[in-house]
């Protein structure tokens, strides 16, 4: 076993801190990554703050993290993917069965004995796993993915979530050339999704709650902005999207954005706020609109999405922060004071 330097939180109202974990010595299959950026995802404030208490409650100390891009240090005897020096990347799955129907269909993120990258059970060391903000892991090579060589390392950490939880639902539904897809809250997904759906070949409509957000969500690849607290804006689209992804961290009004589908146009929710939202019956039924959740997204799909990151140049726009920054990052996450996705030079973690 080694011992590795972490950011953890004691509990739900605790800050932040230095502190040691334990890691496992690379086994049989597994890579061991010196960890060199990992985003910050609202996933891991909600869990620091114990918010998914009913769903995933969390147990203390955390380590978040599940957007790692690093470098490999050792590997275990059947590793064939990777050997020390190449860069590799770990999104927010490190494990699951892989014998169940889910898995064999490449569905690795709905297997039912999936083992996240933080707050699940390890079955390597007991506890929990612990995640990315720290200077090192060590996972099975089958989660282990490949990075393209062209795309900037900081920028390119939070395609692991916020890129592969946008890109999947995309897919899934269609948003393709001659398609109307709008996207909610411009946040660390939003704006991968914004990205994502402009290469797709999709008219982009930003709903934002952040006026000053206009012009960076034009820049990003939006072909139109919406202020989402005005309603005038709003009915000006009324029932005119194929597609519209919501990817809000907090409560808010879905009818809103029902509403304005087409026929048989559908809402997907990345987003995950703890309190249920109260849908209406008729905003569905009367147009046969759907309304559906996704969950990140497989592992070939992962590695999918990275190539294809690649292939168009795509990485996250993002503030680089030193670890001892992480507080003031959250802070500002809950105000929506995000350009677009912090990233963690793991290198600050030295000092500590
Ligand atoms: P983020 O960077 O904090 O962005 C969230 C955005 O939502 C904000 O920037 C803001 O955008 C908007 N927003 C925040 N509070 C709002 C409110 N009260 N009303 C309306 N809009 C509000 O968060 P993120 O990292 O992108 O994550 C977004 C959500 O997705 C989180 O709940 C996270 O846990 C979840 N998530 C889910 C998956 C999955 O697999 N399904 C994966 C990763 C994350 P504007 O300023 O533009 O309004
Ligand atoms: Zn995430």
């Amino acid at each position: 076993m080694n011992k590795a330097k972490a950011y953890s939180a004691v509990s739900a109202i605790s800050p932040l801190a230095s502190t040691t974990i334990p890691r496992r010595d690379a086994t049989e299959n597994d890579v061991q990554i010196e960890i060199l950026f990992c985003g910050i995802c609202h996933s891991d404030l909600h869990s620091v703050c114990n918010e998914w208490s009913e769903f995933m409650p969390t147990v203390f100390p955390i380590v978040p993290g599940h957007e790692i891009v690093g470098r490999v240090t050792k590997v275990g005897p059947a590793v064939t993917k990777f050997k020390p020096g190449d860069l590799a990347v770990v999104g927010c799955m490190v494990d699951s069965d892989g014998t169940c129907p889910e898995c064999r269909a490449g569905f690795e993120n709905f297997c039912p004995n999936m083992t996240l990258t933080f707050n699940s059970p390890d079955k390597h060391l007991g506890g929990v796993t612990y995640g990315g903000y720290s200077e090192s892991i060590v996972v099975d090579q089958r989660f282990v993915l490949r990075v393209p060589s062209n795309l900037k390392l900081a920028g390119a950490a939070p395609l692991l979530c916020a890129g592969i939880t946008t890109y999947s639902p995309m897919r899934r539904w269609g948003v393709t050339k001659g398609k109307k897809a709008g996207v909610v809250g411009l946040g660390g997904l939003g704006h991968m999704a914004v990205k994502l759906a402009h290469a797709f070949g999709a008219h982009v409509v930003v709903f934002t709650t952040s006026p000053n957000k206009k012009e960076d969500a034009l820049r990003l690849g939006a072909d139109e902005v919406v202020i989402s607290r005005n309603a005038d804006e709003m009915q000006k689209h009324a029932e005119s999207f194929d597609f519209i992804l919501d990817a809000v961290s907090a409560d808010h009004d879905i009818n809103a954005y029902i509403n304005l589908l087409r026929r048989d146009g559908n809402l997907t929710i990345v987003g995950a706020p703890p309190e249920p939202l109260g849908v209406s019956a008729f905003g569905l039924i009367m147009r046969r609109r759907s309304f559906s959740g996704s969950n990140i997204g497989g592992i070939a799909e992962t590695q999918e999405m990275l190539d294809f990151c690649g292939k168009h140049n795509i990485t996250a726009d993002v503030e680089v922060i030193p670890i001892q920054k992480v507080n003031e990052a959250y802070e500002r996450l809950l105000k929506s004071d995000v350009k677009y996705r912090f990233s963690i030079d793991m290198a600050s973690l030295k000092s500590e």
